[in-house]
């Protein structure tokens, strides 16, 4: 290692600590400069409501991590990390006390579908057989060819279509309602194009990984990559905000883990112009509103499988769920939101006091909207779980606005810093550049200056693939 800086990182999310690790183990020296006071962006756990609950602020469940190529080849159990699997990964209820679940094996989940088992084991077997090929191609850029064609294409000929559709191939309210609740992640209508891909990814993840929530909290995770990155003599600097890249001490590399309305206020006239215009395009999507309680014991969920599943979709039927959708694109809050909640304690008790539980939710509303709607998840909860609202002790809501002041990456309250549209997806923000040879969704336009957020591909969630791909972008231009 050199004795300057090599290697500056801006922002400590996730995926700003994959690139400072990924740089910091190719033997450069590297400074992480994070704005907030603690580090991990949207991977903290602080003690929201009352002491001695931990509450996940941000992230809370992992599938990603788990099948992540860059979380695999981190040693986590070595620096203290547990992932805890539910039995069941999700569960769905509907009115009348039943509902789906996803658990285990495609045939066990298939055995709960009833009249649908069929189609299940036909829409998620070849998937799942092959998810070991399919999730390392889909978790990173579409730069070349895939290394598995046959079965990315038998992946995309489902995952392309809207999730509305796809659902059609099932035939019962539960089995289309537990496609729903998980192609309902994307924060997108249901009718959009590509909508089935988040589902289908989803679901194929909890076949084989699980579903995992972490043992104290998600934060051990960011404890974990910043306790390497500390091995390796990376150095990490918080509560400074980065407002100009001018400012910035000098180095091979910057990374950047911001979004692109950020970097076009760091970079200012810096940028080339077509790459200024394709920034100001990125389009960011809708805002969440996130609740955390304590409560007195378990949510008493009227379905059994909802006790044992780690993640509750909650919104009722496939008509419903993609209503709910439609309605936040349209700029209104819905009556009856679709929501997702998770419940750490059914597989981590270290969480809260003895026998107290914590529970985490949010649901989707229009960007930017200021309004409090705990009420209407709380409504949404009830239905599901008569006398929920009798074990609450106390809750923290973040509104989609202060979201946006907690991480400047969440715009307007949008926690995947961008929309999930195909083209954002794959291509990500920035253009093609240089064009056609060489390009790299990773470069802005600026030599030695990447963007690494969850804005660039493969997009949101704690999988650090963004940063992986954007330090190995540069590690390959440094040693040109
Ligand atoms: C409520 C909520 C629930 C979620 N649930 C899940 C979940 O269960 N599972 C999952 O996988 N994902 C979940 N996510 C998404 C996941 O947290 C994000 O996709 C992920 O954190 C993105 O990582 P990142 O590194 O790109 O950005 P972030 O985690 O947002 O980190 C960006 C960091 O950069 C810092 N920063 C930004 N600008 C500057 C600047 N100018 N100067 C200095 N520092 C700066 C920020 O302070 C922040 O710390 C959730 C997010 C939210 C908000």
């Amino acid at each position: 290692m050199t004795g300057a800086t090599d290697v500056i990182v801006v922002g400590s999310g996730p995926n700003g600590l994959a690139a400072a690790l990924t740089m910091a183990r190719a033997g450069l020296a590297v400074r992480v400069i994070e704005g907030a006071g603690t580090p991990g962006g949207g991977c903290r756990t602080a003690e929201l409501t009352l002491p001695g609950f931990q509450h996940d602020v941000c992230s809370a469940v992992h599938p990603l991590a788990a099948s992540s190529p860059f979380f695999r080849g981190t040693s986590l159990a070595a620096h203290g990390v547990t992932l805890c699997t539910p039995k069941i990964a999700f569960a769905h209820p509907l009115d009348g006390g039943q509902a789906a679940a996803l658990s285990g094996s495609v045939d066990e989940t298939a055995g709960g579908l009833g009249a649908d088992a069929a189609a299940y084991r036909r829409l998620l077997g070849p998937l799942v057989r092959d998810a070991g090929l399919i999730l390392p191609d889909v978790l990173a850029p579409l730069r070349a060819v895939p290394s598995h064609p046959l079965a990315l294409g038998r992946f995309g000929a489902a995952g392309l279509l809207p999730a509305s559709l796809l659902a059609r191939r099932l035939r019962t309210e539960a089995g289309r309602a537990l496609l729903a609740g998980a192609a309902a992640h994307s924060m997108l209508p249901l009718s959009s194009p590509g909508t089935a891909a988040f589902g289908l990814v989803l679901m194929m993840t909890a076949h084989t990984v699980g579903w995992p929530v972490v043992a104290g909290g998600s934060g051990q995770i960011t404890a974990a990559l910043l306790a390497e990155l500390a091995e390796l003599g990376g150095v990490l600097e918080t509560g400074r905000w980065v407002t100009s890249l001018d400012s910035l001490p000098p180095a091979r590399a910057v990374l950047l883990d911001v979004t692109p309305r950020q970097l076009l206020g760091l970079a200012g006239d810096k940028l080339p112009a077509r790459q200024r215009r394709a920034l100001r395009r990125y389009r960011y999507g809708p805002g969440v509103c996130k609740v955390d309680w304590a409560l007195s014991g378990p949510v008493p969920w009227r379905a059994a499988a909802c006790r044992e599943a780690g993640t509750v979709h909650l919104g009722g039927t496939l008509a419903e769920v993609a209503r709910s959708e439609a309605e936040v694109t349209a700029g209104r809050i819905p009556d009856r939101p679709y929501c997702l909640v998770a419940q750490p304690g059914v597989v981590d008790p270290s969480r809260a006091p003895a026998g107290q539980h914590t529970l985490w939710g949010y649901c989707h509303v229009p960007a930017g909207c200021p309004a409090d709607v705990s009420g209407r998840i709380e409504a949404q909860i009830e239905r599901f779980a008569p006398g929920f609202r009798d074990l609450i002790l106390a809750r923290s809501v973040r509104t989609a606005t202060d979201l946006d002041r907690y991480n400047p990456n969440y715009v307007g309250g949008d926690i995947n810093s961008g929309a999930g549209t195909l083209r954002q997806t794959l291509l990500g923000p920035v253009r093609p550049w240089p064009w056609p040879v060489g390009w790299n969704p990773y470069r802005t336009g600026l030599p030695g200056v990447y963007l690494c957020s969850a804005s660039t591909p493969p997009g949101g969630g704690v999988h650090g693939m963004c940063g992986a791909g954007a330090a190995r972008c540069a590690l390959a231009d440094l040693s040109r």
